[in-house]
């Protein structure tokens, strides 16, 4: 039920259009903002592109992050279909981690400790998907999602020397004008 090859397509166009918006990129700023970015540090480290700018790397993760949620969102309801279909927990993403929490905002991980009592009588009766059975699902779905971000970063990684060569054609040509008028500004030259 993963459909790798419509996800790899699906990230050789993020990558095309990345390309193709590269050379209309333009350095706002110096400051490596990167820092403080959420989504950008996990993936600049697997893919060698810790150099690069925020600016054009932001865009270029983001859009990879959003196809990687899509896809696994949509694989965690093929898979686990009774999970979300009565509304009582909610797969998500968190800034790489997945998360199952209950309609009323709880982690499994604390259901999962309130319900250690139940016995099988009363999980019958309460019907739907047990904390135990959402947290289950959640080392499958975790395992999933690392399957996921592996294989988008392997495809990125084939591509990286088409990625090096833009970035060597747009990007370093502009940083390095930036840096020298800032030093002319801060010198008077
Ligand atoms: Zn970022």
């Amino acid at each position: 039920m993963l459909r790798p090859y419509r996800f790899e397509r699906e990230l050789d166009r993020s990558v095309a259009q990345w390309l193709a918006w590269l050379p209309r990129w333009e350095p706002g700023t110096l400051r490596r903002r990167s820092d403080v970015c959420t989504v950008c540090p996990r993936y600049a480290d697997e893919l060698g592109l810790t150099e690069l700018p925020h600016g054009p790397l932001h865009a270029l993760v983001t859009s990879i992050e959003s196809l990687l949620i899509e896809h696994f969102l949509r694989n965690s309801a093929a898979r686990f279909p009774e999970l979300e279909r009565d509304g009582e927990w909610k797969v998500w993403l968190d800034r790489g981690i997945v998360r199952i929490t209950s309609s009323d905002g709880r982690e499994v991980d604390e259901l999962l400790d309130d319900s250690e009592a139940d016995s099988p009588l009363d999980a019958l009766l309460r019907g739907g998907v047990s904390p135990q059975k959402a947290a289950e699902a959640r080392i499958e779905l975790v395992r999933m999602y690392y399957m996921l971000f592996n294989s988008a970063v392997n495809r990125l990684a084939s591509q990286r020397s088409l990625v090096l060569r833009a970035v060597d054609a747009y990007i370093e040509p502009k940083v390095r004008r930036m840096a020298e008028e800032l030093v002319t500004e801060v010198c008077g030259a």
